[in-house]
């Protein structure tokens, strides 16, 4: 049995995995981690240096030239590749149609699978992803997978895109690019997306923010650390 408390989240893209995350960690004072961004980060550094994703020694070799961390302001949560701060870029519609491609690789995966589980040796922690609850911390003392409506995945993705100050995009391309990465993570060979036996199910297609906030809150009680 683990001393810290993990708390892992996993689900389809843009079903309000983040959102949850953050208000659990803001709520009980853990640290928010989206191993989501390090595959962004990653696949941005890869489009930079057009790297070729056939050509394992070259993946290796990018792989070692990058450095990621995690830094938190305004209960946010920032990453930065080789010191430079990415995290608008990486929501940005290049990264998110390169990144399904990139995060099925072998070596990468267990790259980032590493740098994850060592963020979450000590340390009281939300993490959200794909393979949290299976492949990162099937020992986590509680697991989520989210799901909900891809309508309403797409439409509250393309608002919060729209809000940013994305002109160019349109709901179509949002809701395209939702289903293909759907898709390509759960059919991947390489830990691909799916439910651990032991995930609660939460569905947030009819319910709120704080209803889903005091939903997982529930589950999540009984493992508090006193
Ligand atoms: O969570 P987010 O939508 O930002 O993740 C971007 C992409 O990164 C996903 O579509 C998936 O391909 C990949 N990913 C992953 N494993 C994780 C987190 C994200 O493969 N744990």
């Amino acid at each position: 049995m683990r001393k810290n408390m993990v708390i892992a989240i996993d689900g389809y893209s843009s079903c309000g995995k983040s959102t949850l995350a953050k208000a659990l960690a803001k709520k009980l004072g853990f640290i928010y981690i989206d191993s989501g961004a390090m595959y962004r980060a990653i696949t941005l550094y890869f489009l930079r240096n057009h790297v070729d994703l056939g050509n394992h020694d070259a993946i290796v070799d990018a792989l070692q030239h990058i450095e990621l961390n995690f830094h938190s302001k305004d209960y946010e949560s920032h990453i930065t590749l080789n010191g430079e701060e990415v995290s608008e870029e990486i929501r940005l519609m290049p990264v998110s149609e390169a990144v399904s491609p990139v995060s099925a690789i072998k070596e990468v995966r267990q790259e980032m699978v590493k740098q994850q589980q060592r963020m979450g040796k000590s340390k009281n922690i939300v993490m959200d992803g794909r393979d949290i609850g299976t492949a990162v911390f099937p020992d986590a003392q509680v697991k989520f997978f989210m799901t909900a409506d891809p309508k309403i995945r797409a439409e509250r993705r393309y608002k919060e895109m729209v809000a940013k100050g994305d002109q160019t995009i349109t709901l179509e391309e949002v809701f395209e690019n939702l289903a293909h990465r759907d898709y390509a993570d759960t059919t991947r060979e390489e830990s691909p997306l799916t439910r651990a036996e032991d995930a609660i199910i939460l569905d947030n297609t009819d319910i709120t923010e704080e209803e889903q906030l005091h939903f997982a809150l529930e589950k999540v009680s009984p493992f508090l650390p006193h």
